[in-house]
């Protein structure tokens, strides 16, 4: 073969970013504290109010508080 493999062969839909839906959290503005996403407290929180963080990590970079009842750590 000579010098001219080319990028043609790529690999099925890699992502390549360490961003998995399962360590999402989502963070309430208005009280600082984050929740999985799948808690029961999230139900009543308007959209607005929700701020999505792709780890427990980051919320707690962005000052954020982990919620007492679904215990979001990592
Ligand atoms: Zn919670």
């Amino acid at each position: 073969m000579t010098d001219r493999e080319q990028l043609s062969v790529e690999p099925p839909r890699r992502t390549g970013r360490a961003v998995d839906v399962a360590t999402q959290v989502i963070g309430v503005h208005a009280s600082q504290v984050f929740h999985d996403a799948a808690c029961d407290e999230l139900t009543d929180v308007a959209q607005a109010q929700r701020v999505l963080f792709v780890s427990p990590y980051d919320a707690v970079d962005g000052g954020y508080q982990p919620c007492p009842r679904c215990r979001p750590d990592p």
